[in-house]
């Protein structure tokens, strides 16, 4: 089915009637050339790009539980690319520029919202180190606009400029930043797949591999084995039980992270607002919720649901940055898992064992990535070589000592 002005406005005259399936409920063969494992965003913008970038044939998703009920559902939906090192801005650059023309390439209305993203700094060493993030990201031809106070009050008039501890004193802004509404990410992406032959199959749980002589020849599922030349893996915050099934032990642990929504609220916030003097980042939703969140939990758990301390220390950067978000109650909340890598940058590799690739280490900032994370992994399964902005995403980078820590933290997941 292909969505259409046109046919919005048939179905509205005709009672709706002629809605089908956004995908099909794929039953799954013995055999496929390339199978993912993970139906999250990552997982199926790979397969959509396999089969329509990369003319694939029989590919299939294996997703255990249902489409968008992992983390590609589950965060607060935004999307940047104000990145500082160079091994990162281009590959989230790349990434911003396939949102800019997803809707397009999947023929889906994924409410792609540039509304612009502000990091707020509130001291003078805080402030050059964004001027100098800022300059490495107009090298690379990304946008960054510094904003000293008076424009940033100009801009967000209901901040607590005067905060005694933690006074704003401007902020970095990207305008091409924003939201995307994080669910249609994956039914788009699944139903553009769809369309090109992918058979997205759900409630299949991946229980093991077959691997013999160093090669991987197929995965064990709870629907019976299956066949497949290459394997690629995105499971996200499953990443490190899953390898593991394939004797892997991974640069990679996983934490909870949280999201909050309030009540609907009149429109106020005109972007994405992150607080420099605390972890909070807030945006409005087209309902008017405010969508924001902060710190991951901080110990490794596998369970999608998270702990009050952090409630409570979410609440505080909210209350700190924009009091009157006390007085809003709180409506939603819920908890993803993270794959948080040693330095807080993705893994998009081969492995060891022939036919089996690796995609994950996404930490919490892998929504943003979704686009280009598929394109590349897909570059990847098709080509056996690496696509340009991902090349330095590897393995083996632990071991050789070459990280990407964009943060400073080091090899500390809870830090990063
Ligand atoms: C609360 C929260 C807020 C966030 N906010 C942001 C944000 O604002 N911006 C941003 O860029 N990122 C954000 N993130 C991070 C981002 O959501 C993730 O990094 C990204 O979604 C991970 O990739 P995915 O979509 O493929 O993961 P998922 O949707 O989790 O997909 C992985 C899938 O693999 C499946 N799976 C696991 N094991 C198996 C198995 N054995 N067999 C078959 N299938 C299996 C899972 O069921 C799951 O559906 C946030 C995350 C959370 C939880």
């Amino acid at each position: 089915m292909t969505y259409s002005a046109l046919k919005i406005f048939k179905e509205a005259l005709t009672g709706h009637k002629g809605w089908k399936p956004v995908w099909r409920k794929s039953i799954a063969q013995n055999s496929y050339d390339i199978i993912i494992i993970g139906g999250g965003g990552h997982g199926l913008a790979t397969a959509f790009y396999l089969a329509k970038q990369f003319k694939q044939k029989k590919i299939a998703v294996l997703e255990k539980g249902w489409v968008g009920g992992g983390n590609v559902g589950r965060n607060t939906t935004i999307i940047r690319s104000n990145y500082m090192l160079n091994k990162n801005q281009a590959f989230y650059e790349f990434s911003l520029k396939l949102w800019e023309r997803i809707e397009k390439d999947i023929n889906y209305n994924a409410m792609v919202s540039q509304r612009g993203i502000i990091n707020l700094f509130h001291s003078d060493a805080q402030r050059d180190s964004y001027i100098r993030r800022g300059n490495t990201m107009r090298i690379h031809g990304t946008d960054a606009i510094l904003l000293n106070q008076d424009e940033v009050k100009k801009k967000y008039p209901f901040l607590n400029y005067d905060n005694a501890r933690f006074p704003i004193k401007g902020g970095l802004w990207q305008p091409r930043g924003g939201t995307v509404r994080h669910d249609a990410v994956a039914w788009g992406y699944a139903h553009a797949a769809d369309k090109y032959g992918v058979d997205i199959i759900e409630n299949c749980e991946v229980v093991g591999f077959d691997i013999a002589n160093g090669k991987c020849l197929g995965v064990k599922t709870n629907k019976g084995n299956i066949k497949a030349n290459k394997i690629g893996v995105a499971v996200a915050g499953n990443s490190s039980k899953v390898m593991n099934m394939a004797g892997m032990r991974l640069p990679i642990e996983s934490h909870v992270l949280q999201a909050f929504v309030s009540e609907g609220l009149k429109p106020i916030l005109p972007g994405v607002i992150t607080y420099g003097a605390g972890h909070f980042y807030v945006s409005q939703s087209d309902k008017g919720g405010l969508v924001f969140g902060g710190d991951i939990d901080g110990y490794n758990s596998y369970a999608q649901r998270g702990n009050l301390p952090v409630v409570e220390d979410v609440c505080e950067g909210g209350v700190s940055l924009m009091p009157m978000i006390g007085k809003a109650r709180l409506l939603r909340m819920w908890g993803g898992i993270m794959d948080m890598s040693m330095d807080g940058s993705p893994i998009i590799d081969k492995t060891h064992i022939s036919g089996l690739y690796f995609n994950g280490g996404w930490c919490y900032g892998g929504f943003k990535a979704t686009p280009a994370s598929g394109y590349s992994f897909a570059h990847l399964l098709a080509t056996d070589t690496h696509h340009e902005v991902a090349k330095n995403y590897t393995l083996d980078r632990f071991k050789s000592g070459l990280t990407i820590d964009e943060k400073g933290q080091g090899a500390q997941p809870n830090l990063h």
